[in-house]
């Protein structure tokens, strides 16, 4: 967006322009859709469509784009997470799928998950787990998860296996996916990724994934929306779905069509460009930063090794004058309001997140507000 038109929209409603250095967040509208997805959702506004065909399209784009047999548009990463979940546990039975979340008459209705999964990415994942009928059991300590700690709960109970890939989770003494994966295909069960947050379309299901779940509306700059990939089988399951707890979940079709485009866009972005430029704010915050008594910041890469830096700001209160929790508090309060990443602000520092900034004016709007708060 423009000035110019951030500038209209504020005069025509009453909301605070929001200047967004914290990340993708669900919270603050998420990303900047890209263009080709909202002329694609302005075109197919008005238009009638068989919308089995629509998400037959949109199954073949994420097919090809994450190297899988089919895949499947869903409202959000979520709701692909619970449907995947349901899918499995009906295998797409129509009258099994319109009885859930009862699942009295099933066999297999335990989902096995980490302890250092359990995560909440503005909800908790053991909700969503439980919102299908299926029943969680979570394995082995928040900080120490072994084979035999997934092998031996694996029963004749246990529906799937779900594995969270995200800086949420603990991220040392889980098992890693191939090992994870394995224990649950040696006792039959299939495996569920959560990569809602994730680059890597492809690593995943190579790595043993049976399905895997994205977001739409993350760093892809899709509209909201998430999407599955995984064999035929478990899509047709899956599909069966929205006639049962996914209609409450519902995607409209300016939403699919315009997550297609957005998925077609990605495969053609000069990635290097958008890298550069993320590194030019980075660098540029940091030489303002160095050298002020009582801050230091470092170039910190991302957590899951998705391929983005952020700019790690420590704070000492007693020699800037001022607190991660008290900055954070600050800057919202600004016109625009500008949201830092402080969700770790109790270790004594924040992020800033270059990945959503409308240019080199907003990083400039960010740092001055920083550095004014701290004391000389
Ligand atoms: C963001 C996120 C979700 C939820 O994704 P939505 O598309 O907003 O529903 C789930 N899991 C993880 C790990 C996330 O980061």
């Amino acid at each position: 967006m423009t000035y110019e038109k951030v500038d209209s929209f504020k005069k025509n409603h009453n909301f605070k322009h929001v200047i967004n250095v914290s990340g993708t967040m669900t919270s603050l509208g998420s990303s900047i859709i890209v263009p080709e997805a909202t002329e694609a959702m302005t075109s197919i506004a008005q238009k009638f469509i068989n919308m089995d065909q629509l998400h037959c399209e949109a199954g073949k784009i994420i097919a090809e784009l994450c190297d899988s047999e089919d895949g499947f548009v869903t409202g959000c990463a979520a709701a692909g997470i619970a449907l995947s979940i349901a899918g499995i546990l009906t295998k797409g039975d129509a009258y099994l799928t319109e009885e859930l979340p009862d699942t009295e008459t099933l066999q297999r209705k335990e989902v096995l998950i980490q302890s250092g999964h359990v995560v909440n990415y503005g909800s908790p994942i053991l909700q969503l787990i439980k919102i299908t009928g299926a029943v969680p059991k979570v394995v082995g300590t928040s900080t120490q998860c072994l084979p035999y700690s997934l092998d031996g709960a694996i029963t004749d109970k246990s529906a799937l296996g779900l594995y969270v890939v995200s800086h949420h989770t603990v991220s040392y003494g889980q098992l890693s996916l191939e090992e994870f994966s394995k224990i649950c295909h040696k006792k039959g069960i299939p495996v569920v990724v959560d990569a809602a947050s994730e680059y890597d379309l492809k690593g995943f299901l190579k790595a043993g994934a049976d399905l895997v779940i994205y977001s739409g509306h993350k760093f892809l700059g899709g509209p909201t929306s998430g999407f599955i990939a995984g064999s035929h089988e478990l899509i047709k399951a899956i599909k069966v779905q929205n006639n049962g707890i996914g209609r409450s979940m519902k995607i409209g079709k300016e939403s699919i069509y315009g997550l297609m485009m957005t998925l077609k866009a990605w495969q053609k972005r000069d990635h290097n460009a958008v890298r550069d430029k993320e590194e030019t704010y980075i660098h540029f915050w940091k030489e303002q930063l160095d050298n002020l008594p009582g801050v230091k910041a470092l170039i910190a890469p991302d957590p899951t090794n998705n391929p983005l830096d952020r700019l790690q700001v420590y704070l000492k209160p007693e020699e800037c004058g001022i607190s991660v929790v008290q900055m954070a508090k600050k800057l919202k309060e600004y016109d625009p309001s500008i949201f830092i990443r402080a969700h770790e602000a109790e270790l004594g520092y924040f992020f800033l997140d270059p990945c959503n900034l409308h240019g080199m004016e907003e990083a400039k709007i960010v740092i001055e507000a920083i550095v004014k708060n701290l004391k000389k």
